[in-house]
């Protein structure tokens, strides 16, 4: 239970003063639910006022707070802008421009004569100065103390303010407790970080105070490193059940070729972690089409063998299927039963497979995570594989040690992520990773090209079609037409279906999942020429004859999203190209990513560069599905502050595993309050 001296941090930010439904709602749509959310709602950046007694063209694009007083009410007719004319005390002029609002309203808040207290940007408009919209006060009402020299500003959502965001900051601070220092004293004195709470009220006032945002960017990472930590421990702490496969399934399975050596190597990690009693928990990165799934093949025979129950979990119904079917054929001489359960599957089937599985009839179970709902009772699960799940965090994990008696688990990806990334996203597991292709494939050539020839592309697209390729046409959301992604889909599969007919199929994510799979299959059995699709295409899917995609707009992708979507291609022995297409005007930092793209298919290269130039922020990826995993820790803190949170948390473990010290205590505290207390809570179980 979270500690009580953490619930006024946990109310929801309709406790805080000013706060009614009306603004719950923007709030809301900025993630902020609770008080908490708005203490921990980070200034993006700053702007600076400058007080001054004198109008001065040299302070032209700079805010400045400056008294004045009003000489002249002009123009205004009731349409176009309200000028008023107002002078300094020196008499030198500034114009004070209104657009849109009703001219009385200006008037009355400058009445002439009256000196006012005036904030806004100072701007040239040909010889005069200008402020427009200024924001203005009397002297003396107090609200002159607002006119801070630094004002923070913060991400924002429609109906808010970043000063209305600054002063809910302060309302949030002021309800805060004081807390228990989790951060090591010796570490905390070296690098001068404030207390937790002085952080969080500096951080605000001033946005560019480097030690209070290092201190909680810190705190973020140390309570996530922390997490880790205990899952690790309470893993090697557990009492699983070894899996000693005698090898007769894998010997009895005809392959078509040789494992890879990174393959075998591979294998031969997972048998070791399989004969353990400690639950596996390992981690395998491989680049799309590195053959990730004859690995899990072979774990999930180790764990037939051994007389057990495995399951695969696919992130989507379109990929469990797909390894339903992959596995059925790979697998298909053996003396096993597989089967196949998404929330799609229904009545009679559904009970069948529910009711093999508890008899332990079937050894193999593949499906979307409706395989862990509470209906589905396992006879002796003992080895989980997870297929590219980011979101398979330490809660999720809990819940599966219900399933089985500490099942052992693998999870793959092909997201590559940089090394100092793993440590964070997956930094309490063994690492495989599968650093070699099959053999035959050939690399698959890249080219950019502006979206001005798109007609070229088009007709390459139909030669491709003619010699008996298949191809995807990946469309992408683009935000600022407001069109969705799906529009963007439909409308050029109906450009492309006026020359191509019904050699065009296309897939997205809104479309049911039976049309889905329909359209897929018709595309796996080459009656669909080209596909278009959203990135629903993006993880997995895999069908060895198209060898052509085309990318629109491939300059708003991350990296790691673009070569997810070119592995597609490249799965047979044919050359295979992918095209993409970006917009006409690129920034520096698109042409170089890319430029890079082009280079390159090696996956973790592209990860290493992509962080450099991008940020770790969107590298880690979990943006995209929904859960940040870090809202404080910006790329450059992670990187600084990432190894120092590691060292630091397993220390404070091996001194006091049970945290049951006052730092330990303290640290309990920390992991409530980033709600990575999960971890928590296997404490209390082991
Ligand atoms: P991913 O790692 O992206 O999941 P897959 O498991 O889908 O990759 O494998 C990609 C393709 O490579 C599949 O068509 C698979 O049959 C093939 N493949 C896997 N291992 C080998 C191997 N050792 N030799 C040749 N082809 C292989
Ligand atoms: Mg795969």
């Amino acid at each position: 239970m979270r500690p009580d001296i953490l619930n006024p941090l946990f109310a929801e930010v309709t406790a805080l003063k000013g706060i009614g439904p009306s603004l719950a709602k923007p709030l809301d749509r900025l993630g902020l639910a609770r008080v908490v959310d708005v203490a921990f709602h980070m200034p993006s950046g700053w702007i600076d006022r400058v007080k001054r007694d004198e109008l001065d063209v040299a302070d032209a694009g700079r805010i400045v707070a400056i008294t004045l007083t009003p000489r002249e009410h002009r123009g205004s007719n009731g349409r176009g802008p309200t000028w008023v004319q107002a002078a300094d005390a020196k008499g030198n002029h500034v114009s004070l421009v209104f657009f849109g609002g009703h001219p009385g309203w200006a008037k009355k808040l400058l009445p002439l004569g009256e000196a006012r207290l005036v904030c806004g940007r100072l701007d040239t408009y040909g010889q005069e100065l200008q402020i427009v919209h200024p924001e203005v006060s009397e002297p003396d009402s107090g609200a002159a103390d607002e006119f801070r020299a630094r004002e923070a500003i913060y991400p924002l959502s429609e109906g808010l303010t970043s000063r209305r965001l600054g002063q809910f900051a302060l309302e949030a601070i002021a309800r805060a407790p004081v807390l228990p220092e989790w951060i090591e004293p010796g570490l905390k004195a070296k690098r001068e970080w404030p207390d937790w709470r002085d952080a969080l009220a500096r951080i605000h006032a001033d946005p560019a105070d480097k030690l209070a945002r290092e201190r909680l960017g810190y705190d973020e990472v140390f309570a996530n490193q922390l997490a880790m930590t205990l899952v690790r421990a309470d893993t090697r702490k557990r009492r699983g059940r070894a899996l000693n496969g005698d090898g007769r399934l894998r010997y009895a399975l005809r392959l078509p070729y040789d494992l890879t050596g990174a393959q075998a190597r591979t294998v031969r990690e997972i048998e070791g972690d399989l004969a353990q009693e400690a639950p596996m928990l390992r981690l395998l990165q491989g680049d799309v089409g590195s053959g990730k799934t004859l690995v899990a093949a072979m774990a999930l025979l180790i764990a037939v063998e051994a007389g057990a129950q495995g399951a695969l979990l696919a992130p989507t119904e379109i990929l469990a299927r797909q390894h339903y079917e992959t596995l059925r054929k790979t697998l298909g001489g053996l003396p096993i039963n597989i089967a196949v359960l998404t929330g799609r599957d229904k009545g009679r089937a559904r009970e069948a497979t529910l009711m093999g599985l508890a008899a332990g009839e079937i050894d193999i179970l593949i499906g979307t995570h409706a395989i862990f709902q509470e209906a589905v009772v396992y006879k002796d699960l003992a080895l989980v594989v997870v297929d590219e799940q980011h979101r398979f965090g330490v809660a999720q994990r809990l819940l599966l040690q219900e399933k089985g008696r500490a099942p052992h688990l693998l999870a793959m990806t092909a997201t590559p992520i940089p090394r100092t990334l793993t440590l964070a996203q997956y930094g309490e597991m063994d690492v495989s990773r599968l650093d070699e292709m099959p053999p035959g494939r050939q690399p698959i050539e890249t080219r950019v090209i502006s979206e001005d020839r798109l007609d070229d592309v088009v007709n390459a697209l139909g030669r491709h079609l003619a010699d008996g390729g298949q191809a995807y046409w990946v469309c992408p959301l683009v935000e600022e037409s407001e069109k969705s992604d799906v529009a963007a889909a439909e409308a050029r599969a109906e450009t492309l279906a006026a020359r191509f007919g019904d050699r065009v199929g296309l897939v997205h994510g809104r479309m049911k999942p039976p049309e889905k799979d329909a359209v897929m299959a018709a595309f796996a059995a080459a009656q669909v020429g080209v596909l278009v699709a959203t990135t629903v295409i993006e993880v997995g899917v895999d069908v060895p004859n198209a060898t052509l995609i085309v990318i629109e707009h491939a300059d708003r992708f991350g990296l790691a999203q673009l070569h997810q979507l070119r592995g597609r291609v490249g799965r047979g022995s044919g050359r295979s190209v992918c095209l993409l297409i970006r917009g006409s005007a690129l920034s520096e930092t698109s042409r170089a990513r890319l430029a890079l793209m082009r280079e390159t298919n090696d996956g973790f290269r592209i990860a290493e560069e992509d962080l450099r130039l991008r940020g770790a922020g969107e590298m880690l990826g979990t943006r995209q599905s929904g859960e940040a995993a870090f809202r404080i820790a910006t790329p450059d803190l992670l990187h600084d502050l990432l190894q120092c949170a590691q060292d630091d948390a397993r220390l404070l473990i091996d001194r006091d595993g049970g945290l049951a010290g006052p730092r330990g205590q303290a640290a309990r505290t920390l992991l409530y309050l980033f709600e990575r207390d999960a971890g928590v809570a296997l404490l209390r179980s082991g």
